[in-house]
Formats: structure tokens, sequence, C-alpha cells
């Protein structure tokens, strides 16, 4: 396929073969995520993408309509949704920065005082998490009716094995959250929070789903039905915290293959953002060494390399 400009209209099917194609090229590089036993179970070389345009118009490729573990690509929901209600205070509890440091490291907390760095690690996504039960008074059930109505998919949930194995396994992020708490930047008691941190990451959804949940960034905070979740102004600033915090501690090395805002989970989800024309979502269970998929983010670097289409 020849490179084609940005500005001019992309053929998704084509470039979703391709993006395919690479993705398929790395079968059996990487891991899937093991320290939470139920996610071992997963298929490790399905895959799937999907794109939605902010014009309506839908794709898919592979397994695009499989449900798999959301995990940390909840916590894109959970900022997009503690700024809707809250605007600017979710900053008061956490930073901005990328970590440089693994997204479950105690260290860096304990220096910077129970504040962690970014929404994303998931100190800061504890931290987010607490802001959004206090403002929702149910942080798990905002997140999945967020994703339920943008995806017009009634029967996105949480799935309970997945739920119950984070927490049994959980005791690093139990640690965070008590930790967080003995800095008195929780609001809400920490079994709570940790409850509804396990319940949003636990979320089964499928690229169709989170793409459609999604495209509210692309389209500079507006929902599918044409309503504004969030200022242009809060679009932008999360679309800036994907780009820069997103991707574990490999955002630097995602912004130089991609080249979009985008969040990974290790159930194997990325979501990105195309501003102003799609968001897209690629799943594949092998993980790299920073937790992202090997797959997914090869297909999205495919993506935005033969369209040349990135913010960039
Ligand atoms: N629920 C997972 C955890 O707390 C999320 C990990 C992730 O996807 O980054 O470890």
């Amino acid at each position: 396929m020849n490179d084609m400009p940005a500005g001019e209209t992309l053929d998704y099917r084509l470039l979703l073969d391709a993006a395919t194609a690479a993705a398929r090229a790395t079968s059996g590089q990487g891991h899937v995520a093991d320290y939470i036993p139920a996610l071992a179970t997963v298929e490790p070389d399905a895959f799937g993408m999907a794109v939605a345009t902010v014009d309506g118009e839908l794709y898919g490729i592979g397994d695009w309509e499989r449900p798999f573990s959301v995990q940390s690509v909840s916590k894109l929901f959970t900022l997009a949704l503690a700024m809707a209600h809250g605007g600017d205070t979710v900053w008061r509890g956490v930073g901005r920065e990328p970590s440089g440091n693994p997204f479950n490291s105690l260290v860096q907390l304990e220096s910077e005082h129970g504040i962690p760095r970014n929404p994303f690690i998931n100190a800061g996504a504890l931290v987010v998490t607490d802001r959004l039960q206090t403002m929702t008074g149910d942080a798990a059930g905002a997140v999945r009716a967020f994703l339920r109505r943008e995806s017009g998919n009634p029967l996105i949930d949480t799935d309970p094995v997945v739920a119950a194995s984070e927490a049994d396994h959980g005791h690093r992020n139990a640690a965070l959250a008590h930790f967080i708490a003995s800095h008195g930047n929780l609001e809400n008691p920490v079994e709570t929070v940790l409850d509804h941190y396990y319940a949003h990451c636990a979320v089964s959804a499928s690229c169709r789903d989170l793409v459609l949940a999604g495209s509210f960034l692309a389209r500079y905070g507006v929902r599918a039905d044409g309503t504004r979740l969030m200022s242009r102004s809060e679009a932008k600033r999360v679309n800036a915290v994907l780009l820069t915090c997103g991707t574990y501690d490999a955002a630097g090395e995602f912004a130089f293959r991609v080249g979009l805002p985008g969040k990974s989970g290790v159930g194997g989800g990325v979501l990105a953002i195309l501003p102003g024309r799609a968001a897209v979502c690629a799943w594949g269970p092998r993980l790299d060494q920073a937790g992202n998929s090997v797959a997914a983010v090869t297909a999205l670097d495919t993506l935005t390399t033969l369209s040349g289409c990135s913010i960039f």
C-alpha cells in the first residue's frame, strides 16, 4: 500500500487488512499476563481491531466483536468521567507526568508523599476511582453505564471471575491504596476503592465496544448522541495525558511507533485516538515487557505508518 497523506479520506478496510497481517506476523511473541490468574485463560493468539470514525462509520476485522478484559483501558474512562463530573478537582490528588516506573510501583509513591505521578499508573487510577466514587456513588457502575450507552451494547459488564481473581491477588494494589490513604489522599474507605477499581478493570468489552465508547475523544469531547461530555480543552488534556502516560513505562516508544494518544491494558487491548478522525482499538493478549500488547501496538504502528496519519 502506498503512503496516504494526512487529510485524505482513509481506506480503513485496506488499513485494517494490512495492520492485521503485520500483527499476525508477531504471533508467538510476548506473554499473556498471568499475575491475575483469571487473565491467563485467554486464547493467546486471538486478534481483533476496530475503527469508529467521527462520521459514524464502523469497521472491524478478526475478533473485533469478541469481549476481552479491558483492564487498564478502563482508566481512560474513569479519568474522563471524573473530569466530566469534577473538572480540575481531580488534579489535586494526582499528577500528570510520566512515571518512568512500572505501573504498580510503590517506590515513587513513597517519595512523592502519596500523590501518584499520573492517573494511569495503578496508584493514580486508585485516586481517580476514589474521586469518581465520591462524585457518583458508584464508580464502576458509572464506567459500565458510560460504556453501554456509548457503544449501544447493554451486555457490557464486569466479569466477576476476573474481579475476584484480581482481589485475591491484589496485595500490591491494596498496599498502594493503604499508602495513599495514610497520606490522606483517599476520600472513601480503602476496601470500597479497591472493589470499584477491580470491578472497572474487570469489565469485558470488545474492540467494537471500546472504539464506540472512546470516540468522544476523537470528537473533542462530544458523545455519540451529539451532547458534550467535556469541554474541548478537557478532551485535549485527556488526550495529552494518554499520549504521555497511557502505555505504561513505554509511552515514549508508543509515541515513536504509533504517534497517537492511547491507553493499553494487561488484557491486551489498546485504544488509541486519531483526534478529529476516529477511535481505533486493537487487541492481542500477548504482552511485551512493559505490559503492552505486541500485536496491538504493531497493528496501530502499521495503521499510522501506512496512512501517514498521526498527531505528528
Ligand atoms: N487491574 C490490573 C492491576 O491492577 C490493571 C493492570 C493494567 O492493565 O495495567 O494490576
